[in-house]
């Protein structure tokens, strides 16, 4: 086999390096190769034509026979990575877990992957590849592995060994039988039908005559079937409908309030994909939150339907993957990175909720799932439909500039109401009472009375823990995180300051470190300290909190949600994580304890994600059939953000707020480009950025910075932030011309939605 400087990409931060590898080695597979003395894994890019002088290392192995994504989303691939200045390598792991290798035994016409391999047949591999992609039964076995545990089906399989001249009758009958089979059964049909026991399986095993192997269960992720609603469409859910074509590219924005039927619209539009033979790729926000949508999908998909999420364990990863790369499931639901899953033939793109912050990674490689999805669905020609009440202003700006087509539900169906939104004015309460209260009296009497009721509440309160930092009242001095440069939260449960963002924790101290006056003082209550103060309030009622202290292990937010579903909770408390996609049949009150709390921060979207919040939240209240009640607790009450929500008019607050983006230069008038700089001082932080602002000559680019990043030091690292803003098009220049190290101080954040 001829060996050739060939590049590869490693899933790390490093530059590609060049290796030796098999001449025609086709770009795509995964390689695993030496760095230093570690082994890594490694994504094959083609030959270097202009390989290092410095003598090359072979690669180790050839882990992937062909490239086992389907090409258009390698495609998509190769966009993201150019789009976020990322490597492809960086972003294989989102559609393929990396402990996923095909089985290079695996047969296609009585020859092994193995046989071409030796030989160097890599075109022969190749067109084997692509064969596969269309029909994935030609290579059953090919992803096949003993090493996949969890739920699954047993193979036996023919090892092809050469017989003994001697074996036992109840052994020959399985050798027979297996023969029969062309050489693989499932294990409880091949004892049926050689009617011979588990036992002389073992014995054969041991004779290396066959072999078992663990079959990853395409159906274990089968979920109970609900009982299908099916509704007559409205009259504008039926416009919405039919004005989705599928057979080509397009992105439709669904504004509708909650409960306005959008996901009917979906289910409807799924449906017609899927008539037509091809696929749904359906991204949720959060998985936790879909019970009920996966039900409503499989009471009318049954089996077609496949769920992927962080949540899985690994061995339902692959089942999840190995499904999709089988063709095994039509239609997907998942998160963030499933819109990189390796599902083919898409014919329908759903977002839902699609101006969630979720969508958006907080990490490397900060991929936009949304923005993501528009362009796979360009890519393989199919219609896109975004779908909130409260779209981002980026998709409403596209949809008034007629980029995007709109479609709105502006009813809801008969028999629901939208809730009565009111306001209590903090300021005039606390003029009234003289002290500050955390529920003010008039959703204090709404809360008595809905439990009076026997009705359900919820509260919110967008900050967890007990208080939110503690201060010394002689000195001023806040109990800071000595790794970061914000300051510890009181959990009263378990007696700890903790932080944020790091997590580091302490016992609090009695007397202030600085000055030694035993004067500390909690400020700013957090849901921990709501839940004991209503318990104190309402003894017999069950109180709920849900929020990340709360909902930690897996499982947990969807076990309240449906506790508080099936009635056995009359107040729920928590964090924002309550005013998302659930709906609850018995709530009709909801109260915000500090409606203008995300106002106060530092970010151009605070008007914006306060309004989302406010909204979504209200529409929690009263779907059924009781009428909903809605209390926003504020210190400003004349904010747009706060009186659009009181109307519940996304409209109104669109326009009101474009203008002021307009005017500042922010999205969705411009793209940002956010390059972070982190190092151990400040100064070498600011010093990587000033250099690389010196480098900047793209014309139509304004540069803000760099300056001190909101929070300067998480992790004992210090961070500098240096903003860029333009076109998506000049943005995209300057990352061409000045692409990043991958190993350097600076990382870029394109279309950031997080300023900390
Ligand atoms: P959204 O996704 O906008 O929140 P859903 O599609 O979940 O709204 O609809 C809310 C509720 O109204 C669901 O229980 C749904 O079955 C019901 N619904 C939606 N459209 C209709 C319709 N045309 N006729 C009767 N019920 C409907
Ligand atoms: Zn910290």
């Amino acid at each position: 086999m001829n060996l050739v400087p060939t590049r590869v990409q490693l899933n790390r931060p490093l530059p590609p390096l060049t290796y030796l590898a098999p001449e025609g080695l086709p770009a795509g597979v995964r390689v695993r190769v030496k760095v230093r003395n570690s082994l890594s894994f490694g994504l094959a890019m083609g030959a270097d034509p202009a390989p290092p002088a410095a003598k090359l290392r072979p690669i180790e192995a050839v882990l992937d026979p062909f490239p086992l994504l389907p090409p258009k989303l390698r495609e998509l691939q190769s966009f993201a990575a150019r789009y976020y200045g990322c490597l492809e390598a960086h972003l294989l792991p989102l559609s393929l877990p990396q402990a996923l290798l095909p089985h290079w035994e695996a047969d296609e016409d009585g020859q092994r992957l193995s046989f071409h391999r030796e030989r160097g047949a890599w075109d022969v591999l190749a067109d084997l590849g692509e064969a596969w992609h269309r029909d994935p039964s030609i290579l059953p076995t090919l992803l096949h592995r003993s090493a996949l545990r969890g739920s699954g089906f047993t193979e036996v399989r023919l090892t092809g060994q050469p017989h003994p001249p001697r074996v036992t009758p109840a052994q020959a009958k399985i050798l027979l039988a297996l023969e029969e089979a062309g050489g693989a059964l499932m294990e409880p049909e091949l004892l049926e039908s050689a009617g011979v026991g588990a036992s002389v399986l073992g014995t054969l095993e041991k004779r290396g005559l066959v072999a078992r192997m663990k079959r990853v269960d395409l159906l274990a992720q089968r979920r109970e079937a609900g009982t299908d609603r099916t509704v007559t469409l409205n009259a504008e859910q039926q416009t919405a409908l039919d004005a989705v074509p599928l057979g080509h590219f397009g992105v439709h924005l669904l504004q509708g309030v909650t409960g306005s039927g959008k996901t009917e619209v979906y289910l409807a539009l799924a449906e017609r994909a899927l008539a037509e033979g091809r696929r749904v790729l359906w991204l949720v926000p959060e998985i936790g939150l879909t019970s009920r949508l996966l039900d409503r999908l499989e009471a009318r998909f049954p089996g077609r339907v496949a769920v992927g999420h962080a949540g899985l364990n690994a061995g339902e990863k692959h089942g999840d993957v190995v499904r999709l790369l089988f063709n095994g499931a039509d239609i997907f639901v998942g998160v963030r990175n499933a819109v990189l899953a390796p599902l083919r033939d898409i014919g329908l793109i759903i977002v839902d909720e699609e101006h969630e912050g979720s969508y958006k990674s907080e990490e490397h490689p900060r991929i936009h799932a949304r923005d993501l999805a528009i362009k796979r669905a360009q890519l393989e020609g199919c219609s896109i439909v975004l779908g909130s009440a409260t779209p981002s202003l980026e998709s409403w700006q596209a949809a008034q500039s007629g980029r995007y087509h709109l479609l709105q539900l502006k009813q809801r169906p008969a028999g629901i109401t939208l809730p009565k939104v009111e306001i209590v004015d903090l300021r005039e309460t606390y003029r009234k009472m003289r002290r500050k209260v955390i529920i003010a009296p008039p959703l204090m009497q709404a809360l008595a009375e809905t439990l009076a009721r026997g009705e359900q509440a919820l509260l919110l309160l967008n900050r967890r823990g007990y208080e939110n930092f503690w201060m010394c009242r002689a000195c001023g001095k806040t109990l800071g995180c000595p790794h970061c440069a914000i300051s510890l939260t009181y959990h009263r449960g378990d007696f700890r300051l903790r932080c944020h963002l790091c997590g580091h924790e302490t016992v609090p101290p009695e007397a202030c470190p600085d000055c030694g006056a035993d004067h500390l003082r909690g400020v700013g209550e957090g849901t921990e300290q709501v839940e004991e103060h209503l318990n104190q309030l309402f003894p017999g009622a069950r109180i709920l909190r849900l929020d990340r202290d709360t909902t930690r292990r897996r499982g947990s937010l969807e076990a309240g949600l449906l506790a508080t579903e099936a009635g056995h909770v009359d107040i729920l408390v928590g964090t924002q994580m309550l005013a998302k996609g659930h709906t609850f049949p018995g709530l009709t009150l909801v109260g915000v304890l500090n409606a203008d709390q995300g106002l106060k921060v530092a970010d151009f979207r605070a008007s914006e994600r306060t309004f989302q919040l406010l909204t979504q939240v209200a529409g929690r209240a009263g779907r059924a059939e009781l009428p909903g009640r809605v209390i926003l607790q504020t210190y400003s009450p004349e904010h747009p953000a706060i009186t659009f929500a009181l109307a519940q008019d996304f409209e109104g607050f669109a326009a009101s707020e474009l203008p002021f983006r307009e005017g500042l230069g922010y999205p969705p008038f411009t793209a940002l480009s956010l390059y972070r700089a982190e190092a151990d001082t400040l100064r070498e932080a600011r010093e990587a950025l000033e250099a690389f602002r010196q480098r900047l000559s793209v014309p139509g680019l304004r540069v803000l910075g760099p300056l001190e990043a909101p929070v300067p030091r998480i992790k004992d690292r210090w961070r500098m932030h240096l903003l860029l803003k333009g076109s998506r098009g000049v943005l995209g220049e300057v990352l061409a011309r000045q692409p990043l190290d991958p190993a350097g101080a600076i990382s870029l954040d394109r279309d950031p939605i997080q300023f900390g």
